[in-house]
């Protein structure tokens, strides 16, 4: 496919590969196995000799298709998609480092990620540094003699910080040290990473990618070198690969992606801006608002603000509680990126298995709440948070 196309065309025609029954949307191929018209041919496959598919835990047409099309969107050399967003973190990890290695990473990340750099790699001797995510001369006085990584969200999740991962990335290239983005928050539609000089986008397909709430996936992104040399052999031999089944869902999931993000980020300021004038909110983190302190950064490195708000009230977990339980049409629940608009206290929830000093240091304290927009009615999405923050209002004048 012509890469020149513009996001929208490449969102719903790259990638496709037709059978011979030439069908028009894209096929799914259910099936666990390839057949070969004889022996020589199975082992010209196995051999890799021959291209083709052999057996869908290394390559499925289908799954094929959606890491082509996402490629073309990211800008990518090449894509392998991955059973979730955590299965792609894994998957780079383990194809990028070994025992003895260490990480630099940004403080405000998925709380899982932390877990598991923190709990699993470090049982495999893989260390990690957590530096503030926006100061680039932490991140390069962070550097031992046997860093091999540098990860970080941007904007992070919940905190909406931001980094510049140009400046970054023109300091890890001279470190000669990978620079992973996980992209999940912007997807391509707002960002791409790639061409700011990072070396691997990692995406949490379960999010704005499906972006309707049904199925997890995951991807790893950036040069063959990196991503067939290195990333490859894991998802062969480890298996995290993504089924057939979730990719076709996430493949058409793709050719709505744009106009879902840009409707959720519309929505996501025009809340913002409401939020901020609400007598029980202390403060409102969105890099949309003048008032977020990255606001110029964002207006430059990104083609959109984001769909999701954190936010703040006066007072602490009862208080925050409080908005959450009152909520009749938000989903309380920790998905993101969803048609469906959510509502989370990440304190409680996404940010809970990790440590009050860990919380602290990632920005996120228990009078925090998170909210990613969908796209319902704005004015009903209002008329909902505004029943549990009045609340509080008129709790505080009684
Ligand atoms: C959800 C999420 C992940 C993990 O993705 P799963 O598909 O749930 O495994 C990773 N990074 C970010 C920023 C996320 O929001």
């Amino acid at each position: 496919m012509n890469p020149d196309y513009s996001l929208d065309t490449l969102a719903v025609r790259a990638g496709i590969e037709r059978s011979q029954f030439q069908e028009h949307a894209e096929a799914l191929y259910l099936t666990s196995s390839f057949v070969f018209h004889s022996a020589a041919e199975a082992a010209a496959r196995f051999s890799g000799q021959e291209p083709g598919n052999i057996y869908s835990r290394f390559t499925n047409p289908t799954v094929t298709m959606f890491e082509q099309r996402l490629a073309a969107l990211e800008g990518a050399e090449a894509c392998l998609a991955t059973a979730s967003g955590m299965a792609a973190i894994l998957a780079a990890c383990m194809g990028l480092l070994k025992a003895g290695d260490h990480i630099v990473a940004s403080r405000s990340i998925f709380g899982a990620t932390i877990i598991l750099f923190n709990n699993l790699l470090a049982r495999f001797g893989v260390s990690t540094t957590y530096v503030e995510l926006a100061d680039v001369d932490a991140w390069m006085a962070a550097v031992q003699p046997n860093t091999r990584m540098f990860y970080l969200e941007t904007p992070a999740n919940p905190t909406m910080e931001l980094v510049d991962i140009a400046a970054l990335a023109q300091r890890t290239r001279a470190a000669g040290i990978p620079l992973v983005v996980d992209n999940c928050f912007c997807t391509p539609v707002l960002q791409r990473p790639l061409a700011l000089g990072a070396d691997l986008v990692i995406h949490s397909a379960t999010k704005f990618i499906d972006g309707q709430g049904r199925v997890l996936g995951g991807a790893v992104l950036g040069p063959a070198a990196l991503v067939r040399d290195k990333v490859l052999p894991v998802l062969r031999s480890a298996g995290p690969t993504l089924s057939a089944f979730n990719a076709w869902v996430l493949l058409k999931g793709l050719e709505t992606l744009k106009l879902r993000v840009e409707a959720q980020c519309a929505s996501a300021l025009a809340l913002a801006q409401w939020l901020q004038q609400h007598p029980a909110v202390s403060r409102v983190l969105h890099p949309g608002l003048p008032s977020h302190p990255q606001f110029e950064l964002a207006a430059r490195q990104q083609r959109g603000s984001s769909a999701v708000i954190a936010f703040n009230v006066h007072g602490g977990r009862a208080q925050a509680w409080q908005v959450v339980d009152a909520c009749r049409l938000l989903s309380i629940t920790a998905n993101l990126g969803d048609t469906k608009t959510t509502i989370t206290h990440p304190a409680s929830t996404t940010h809970g298995r990790i440590t009050p000093e860990e919380r602290a240091a990632a920005g996120i304290d228990e009078s925090m709440l998170r909210v990613a927009v969908g796209l319902e009615g704005l004015d009903d999405l209002k008329a909902d948070l505004a029943r549990g923050l009045d609340g509080l209002v008129s709790q505080r004048s009684a």
